[in-house]
Parts: C-alpha cells; structure tokens; sequence
C-alpha cells in the first residue's frame, strides 16, 4: 500500500507560527523533501526534530520527483516543505502534489502562513474578492504587458516582490496602473514588521527615498467602478484577446462581463455573431 505526501506549511519568519500539527508531521514522516536543506535543517534543529531529507527545488523537480514517487509508492511517508510558508504557492511542489494524484499516492495538506494571505489580511483593502499574481516578470515589457492586462481587474490583486526589483514594480504599476490604493506589507512576523497602506504615487517617491530592505507583498486595489469607460465594441475586443490566447469563450466571456459590467450571454452571443 502507497504511503501518504503530506504538504506542510512552515512560518514565514516567527518560528512560533509553526502548528503543532506541522511538528507532530515532520516528526512521523519517513522522509522531507525540502526545497533547500540547509534552510530546513535550521527550522529541525530548532525544534530537535532529525528526519532524512532530499532536496526538491524547481532545477531537479523532474529527477526527483520520480524518486520521491518511488518511495511514496513503496510505503513510505513524505513531507514536503518550503524555506517558508506554504509549498506550491510561488514555491516548488505543485508537479509533486500532480504526479501523487496520477499514481493514487494521497496527499494531505497540513496548512500553515502564506505571506499573500497575512498580507491581504492586514492590507485594509476589500477581502472580499481578490486574485494572486505572484511575481511579474522581470523583464520591463512583460511586467508593463502584464500589468496592462490586470488594469481592468476589478478584484484586489495580490503580487510579491523581491526587495532589489521593487522600486521598478511600483514605478510600473504607477504608470500603468494609475495612483491607486496600494499596500507594501514588508518581513510579516519578523522584527521589521511594517506595513504601509498608502498610493502608488506616495509608494514610489517613498522608496526612491529609502532602500527597500526584506520581504514585500504587494497588495494593490483593484479596478474602481466609477474608471469603468468601456464600449461594448472594447469589452468584445477583450473577449477575442482572450480567445485568441486560449481561453473557452465562456470563461472568456464571464472575465470581461466581469470586468466590464455588460453581460456575459451579450457579449457570448454577440461574439459569435
Ligand atoms: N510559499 C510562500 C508563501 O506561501 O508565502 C511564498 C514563497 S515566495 C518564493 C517568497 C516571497 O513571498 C517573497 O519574495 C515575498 O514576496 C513573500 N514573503 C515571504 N515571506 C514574507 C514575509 N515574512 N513578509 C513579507 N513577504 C514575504
């Protein structure tokens, strides 16, 4: 009979936010596959908890992935754990979790922080709806491209950031986005906790001030109802965009209704038409 992958959540800076459940995890698995075993040896000594680990970060997924399948299938147990907060999210594991559900390995989470969740949590904009953009792509074009095609999100959208490419987001963001709400939640749980709940204008001229130090999630307001200008002949134009792209035309059609406040069997129909 196959063992169990047990998908475990480790803070995202104070050690106290590890959950028992996550102790007694790590403790009872035969084996954790850590993303860099360095990092995780520190989190297992803190709490004496001696367990082999292989490393399973994005560069040998695919080698080890198949050797961790083999042992899960042999009747072993595994966890797996990031440097912080929950694997898979903007962290190695997601093939993982994919290849045990295709073999009839299971696969339990055990939940812990997530710095996107902490930081909407305490971000003062609306919870209500909201999406998970990760990290933009470095690259200039592909940032502005991407941001480009979230200006008209309507939900809160949530990015995170490494702290030396933050004054180029937030310049970015500003220019294509326009001044909106924005709030930089910066080493959650750590010392330098801070979180400023300000605009993209006030963001900008604030770090060309001061350096950017830590960790940041990025929490930004979506798309106000009252910048809404959209023609019925635009909204169209943004359903070919994301046909052309891949997406079923229902989906298609849901997204811009969405986004643009038409309705979404108008714009299906008419589409087709
Ligand atoms: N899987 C992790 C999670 O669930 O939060 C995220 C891993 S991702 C590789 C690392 C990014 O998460 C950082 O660049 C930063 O944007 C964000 N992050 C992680 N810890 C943070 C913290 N304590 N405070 C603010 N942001 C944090």
């Amino acid at each position: 009979m196959p063992g169990r992958l047990y998908v475990v959540g480790t803070p995202i800076g104070n050690l106290e936010d590890m959950t028992a459940r996550a102790l007694k995890t790590l403790q009872e698995v035969d084996f954790i596959a850590a993303e860099d075993t360095r990092v995780t040896l520190k989190l297992l000594n803190h709490f004496e908890i001696k367990k082999p680990m292989v490393s399973y970060h994005e560069h040998n997924a695919r080698e080890k992935g198949g050797e961790i399948l083999s042992r899960l299938l042999s009747g072993e147990n595994g966890a797996i754990v990031t440097d912080a907060g929950m694997p898979c999210i903007s962290d190695p594991g997601e093939d993982l979790v994919r290849l045990c559900a295709e073999n009839g390995v299971e696969v339990r989470v055990v939940p812990g922080p997530s710095a996107a969740i902490s930081a909407l949590a305490v971000s003062g904009l609306s919870t209500d709806r909201f999406v998970f953009e990760g990290f933009l792509q470095p690259q200039k074009n592909q940032k502005k491209e991407r941001l480009q095609e979230l200006k008209n999100e309507r939900r809160t959208i949530i990015f995170y950031e490494a702290p030396h490419k933050l004054c180029d987001t937030l310049a970015a963001m500003y220019e294509v986005l326009g001044d909106r709400k924005i709030t930089l939640a910066r080493e959650l749980t750590k010392i330098y906790e801070e979180v400023v709940r300000t605009t993209l204008s006030q963001a900008v001229q604030l770090y060309e001030q001061k350096e950017p130090r830590g960790e940041f999630v990025l929490v930004v307001e979506g798309m106000q109802q009252e910048e809404q200008t959209f023609s019925f002949e635009e909204a169209l134009q943004m359903v070919q965009s994301l046909v052309d792209k891949g997406q079923p035309l229902s989906m298609a059609a849901k997204d811009v209704a969405r986004q643009t406040g038409f309705k979404k069997g108008e714009l299906y129909s008419s589409f087709l038409k």
